[in-house]
């Protein structure tokens, strides 16, 4: 057996460090990958997702677009993909409204005009361009990536029935860095 007698540390993921949008998302998505899989279940596809994640925030990607991408493979991978394509109360072909779907927490899946939420039931409204990123996995825009990062947290929530503890980090940075768009604009 040898002896470690000195180490050093490698530059791995350096920008996760000094960025905290980086930061809150590298956090999220371990959260993620801890709370959605199980010790001895192994998830090869999301394992890969996570390290490919953590490679592009250290290579200064931007975040949430990869963090997009690593959704969609965790989600498919933990039997966790929302229903986007039929009304999950009546089961028929769900075709946005003006871009535009309601999307029900507590059963996972999008609900047709013809369909209210049930009194209670919490809903948000997402966008046909959120189902398609989902269904078909074209890169999303900055834009897009936000409004995925919103509802993957609100959708995870509802499945496991708690909150996530890193999900207010990750929307303070995102605040933070939205303010400063502004302020630059
Ligand atoms: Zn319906």
């Amino acid at each position: 057996m040898g002896t470690l007698t000195a180490w050093e540390q490698t530059g791995y993921f350096a920008l996760l460090r000094t960025d905290l949008l980086r930061h809150g998302t590298a956090l999220l998505a371990g959260e993620l990958l801890a709370r959605l899989t199980e010790e001895l279940d192994p998830h090869p596809a999301s394992f890969d997702a996570m390290l490919r994640l953590l490679e592009a925030l250290g290579a200064g990607e931007p975040p949430l677009r990869r963090l997009a991408d690593f959704a969609r493979v965790l989600l498919t991978d933990t039997g966790l993909t929302p229903g986007l394509e039929q009304c999950v109360n009546c089961g028929s072909d769900v075709s946005p409204q003006q871009g535009v779907m309601v999307f029900s927490g507590p059963r996972s899946g999008v609900l047709c005009p013809a369909c209210p939420p049930r009194p209670g039931e919490s809903t948000v409204k997402i966008s046909a361009k959120l189902r398609d990123f989902f269904i078909a996995g074209q890169p999303p825009d900055g834009k897009l990536a936000l409004e995925i990062t919103r509802w993957l947290t609100y959708h995870v929530q509802n499945q496991l029935g708690q909150p996530l503890r890193s999900a207010p980090a990750l929307e303070r940075a995102i605040a933070a860095v939205l303010a400063d768009m502004k302020a630059k604009a």
